[in-house]
């Protein structure tokens, strides 16, 4: 947990956020500017900066994020369709809250590449 983090705030409940999913390691909600019909963020509970700072003491977490995705995704309507994943990693990759998530965007088809 670190204090000043939005998603660690969020993971805790000291944020309110419109959640779809969450159990001990991961929670899942609503981006609050969605930038497709469906976008949702997991992050994992524990404070990881970016991808960069993923280590391999990290895999537990790493993997109950990425295991989890498919049930959320399929719980928000998305598994028939499919649906695109991001992660923004540091300034050009355009990453702005600086805890690690993963975007679900779906509801759409979605170009390549990315602007
Ligand atoms: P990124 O630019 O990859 O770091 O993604 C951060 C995402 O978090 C953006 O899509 C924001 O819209 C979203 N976001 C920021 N604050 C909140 C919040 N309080 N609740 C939900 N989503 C948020
Ligand atoms: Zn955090």
């Amino acid at each position: 947990m670190q204090a000043d983090c939005i998603f660690c705030n969020i993971a805790q409940g000291k944020i309110p956020a419109n959640l779809v999913y969450e159990d001990e390691h991961v929670v899942a909600f609503h981006d609050i500017s969605p930038a497709a019909p469906v976008h949702v963020l997991v992050i994992p509970k524990k404070h990881i900066a970016n991808l960069l700072e993923v280590s391999i003491e990290d895999c537990q977490f790493v993997t109950q994020l990425m295991t989890k995705i498919p049930l959320i995704a399929e719980q928000l309507g998305l598994a028939e369709k499919g649906f695109r994943t991001v992660i923004n990693t540091k300034d050009d990759g355009g990453q702005t809250v600086h805890h690690l998530h993963v975007h679900i965007l779906g509801g759409r088809f979605m170009t390549w590449p990315p602007g």
